[in-house]
């Protein structure tokens, strides 16, 4: 998604920077021979614990999951509620990759609407925005995250 105008470009805090560290150093284990789309994802959990997530491609397509998704149900195993996702990937024509609506959803469960989002390319440009405005108005809207 690359509408600015739900988008906050920002300086990482040092939490922040610990967890883009830790999704791209996940993106170098991801399995994606199909693609070649290496994405990595670091959540950080409310009780403090990091935990990644990477994609995971196969050749029967929809059994592939999304780095973000991966670590989402890592902090659900960390039995945590998820308070920011990083999600480190290739940058497309578009801009920086942002989760998709099925990673969002999962997001939203979990975390909530205010879940804090940020998107970091190969390089050092990073946007930082929440489940709720990546999702935008739906029948979500009044959900705040089942852990909330
Ligand atoms: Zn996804």
């Amino acid at each position: 998604m690359s509408d600015s105008s739900t988008t906050v470009v920002f300086a990482l805090s040092a939490e922040d920077q610990e967890l883009v560290n830790a999704a791209r150093s996940a993106r170098v284990r991801a399995y994606a021979p199909y693609s070649k789309f290496n994405a990595g994802a670091a959540v950080r959990c409310e009780n403090g614990q990091v935990v990644t997530g990477v994609l995971v491609e196969n050749i029967s397509l929809g059994l592939s999951m999304c780095a973000e998704r991966v670590a989402l149900f890592a902090a659900v195993d960390a039995a945590s509620r998820p308070t920011t996702l990083v999600l480190a990937a290739p940058q497309t024509a578009d801009g920086l990759t942002e989760p998709c609506g099925a990673c969002l959803q999962v997001a939203l469960e979990l975390g909530g609407p205010s879940l804090r989002v940020i998107a970091v390319g190969v390089d050092e440009t990073t946007r930082l925005s929440t489940v709720g405005e990546l999702l935008g108005r739906g029948p979500h809207s009044g959900l705040k995250g089942f852990r909330t």
